[in-house]
């Protein structure tokens, strides 16, 4: 008993084709011009339409806890809106738990998840500079079936440069990928503190409080680690076009360093963080001015990023208004559901980038960084059925109503954009058709590397 979609252009690994593609049990198992249905499998027609690998988002945050507060999108919710955009698969977070040991605080993580979680997932092991480690630690990751670790060079999980540095060579031997928040901290602390002396505490100040500089600063250091020792790491959530174009350039010189950047740093500036509602935008890294978003885009069509991620952390507008201070208002937006319709629209539909391109940029590409190809992010027979299927000529004006996060905001709002996910499938399973979400039960699966 399998779904056959018919008639759609297909986005294959490596070329785009008119046909049809079989799911049962699970799996891919024909892609083909025309493939005849057996008595009990369902056909729909989806002539017309796109039919796309499902999206990765391999940079999220669900039930994240700050603190006494969670994060308003806990695992159910978060996924549900993952899958409501076509993500198939995130990638969430597992941080050091006092009392347990790194692996214990892994695997806590990701039985957390499980059962609660409606779209599948993995995760990526915070380390931060108070944690001791070994390489055996960092063996053990891999074994239980996670390639990447996370490092911040600033907040609590502030981790210094020279420890970064031995985190990249025991990575290397491990076979880990490093993914590392970039902002350098002395730059932010000296910006912040400056703003305090003044008694310029809004949320105005958020985009100078963390300069750019402190991103192209701490990236250049990293870049200079990769470089001198044939290291390599994976910088997330790049917010400016200067940080990209330094990226760009160490790719150039053959510095084995790869980057994410997200749709909010693409879509919107700093220019926001005059409104009333500024609380609502507030992240880190900000927003950049709108020199740096276009440069940044620049960038992203210049194929200088290997994916776009959203840091899909979602606060309430409750949540977000009890501070009206930079430096205490909750740092995170919503994303998931957005990211494919929106880098869709800027990308494919613009007539700036290919379908095999783009679907590259959305799902294999994060698959095949963080361990999950050819499971994940490609048609492939054999691949996991995951699948979203675009109407191209869909036309969209974005809004709160539209959305499934518990956040109740979008920062997206009144976005236009042309072509939209009007179907997605997990692993054989329809789990949004419409703007319905029809998902029975949390059926998530942890997917190892
Ligand atoms: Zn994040």
């Amino acid at each position: 008993m399998g779904i056959i979609l018919k008639g759609g252009t297909l986005v294959l690994e490596d070329s785009v084709i008119v046909g049809d593609i079989k799911i049962n049990n699970e799996l891919i198992t024909e892609i083909g011009e025309k493939i005849v249905p057996l008595n009990d499998d369902t056909v729909i027609d989806v002539t017309g339409k796109q039919v796309l690998p499902g999206v990765i988002d391999a940079h999220v945050h669900y039930k994240m806890a700050l603190g006494k507060v969670y994060t308003v999108d806990n695992f159910e919710t978060g996924s549900r809106a993952a899958l409501c955009g076509g993500v198939t698969t995130v990638i969430d977070y597992a941080e050091p738990i006092e009392g347990l040991s790194l692996l214990e605080s892994l695997d806590y993580r990701v039985k957390e998840a499980k059962g609660h979680n409606f779209v599948d997932f993995s995760v990526h092991m915070t380390i931060s500079g108070d944690t001791p480690y070994n390489l055996e630690d960092i063996k053990s990751f891999r074994n239980y079936g996670v390639n990447s670790l996370k490092l911040y060079t600033t907040y609590d999980f502030i981790m210094g440069y020279d420890m970064i540095f031995d985190v990249l060579r025991k990575a290397k031997e491990a076979g880990m990928v490093v993914t590392i928040h970039a902002e350098d901290n002395e730059i932010v602390a000296t910006a912040v503190n400056d703003l305090k002396t003044q008694a310029k505490t809004g949320v105005e100040y958020h985009g100078v409080s963390r300069p750019s500089k402190a991103e192209y600063f701490a990236v250049e250091r990293i870049i200079e680690m990769c470089e001198k020792e044939d290291l390599s790491a994976h910088i997330v959530h790049v917010s400016s076009g200067l940080t990209g174009e330094l990226i760009s350039n160490a790719k150039a010189r053959g510095v084995k360093i790869s980057a994410e950047t997200c749709p909010h740093y693409l879509m919107l500036n700093d220019e926001v963080y005059k409104r009333s509602d500024a609380q609502l935008y507030v992240m880190q890294p900000p927003l950049r001015n709108e020199r740096e978003r276009i440069k940044l885009m620049d960038e992203l069509l210049k194929g200088t990023f290997d994916f776009v991620t959203t840091d899909h952390c979602a606060y309430s507008p409750h949540q977000k208004f009890i501070s009206k201070t930079f430096y205490e208002t909750n740092g995170g937006i919503p994303g998931t559901e957005t990211l494919l319709p929106i880098i869709y629209s800027q990308t494919v539909s613009a007539g700036k980038m290919d379908l095999l391109a783009m679907s590259k940029l959305l799902a294999t590409n994060p698959a095949k960084k963080f361990g999950l190809y050819p499971k994940k992010g490609v048609l492939k027979v054999g691949s996991y059925g995951d699948v979203v299927v675009i109407d191209p000529d869909l036309e969209v004006v974005l809004s709160n109503e539209m959305m499934h996060t518990a956040a109740d905001y979008t920062t997206f709002t009144g976005i236009k954009l042309k072509g939209y996910p009007i179907m997605t499938i997990l692993r054989g399973k329809i789990a949004y058709r419409d703007g319905k979400f029809l998902m029975g039960d949390p059926l998530g699966n942890f997917i190892s590397c």
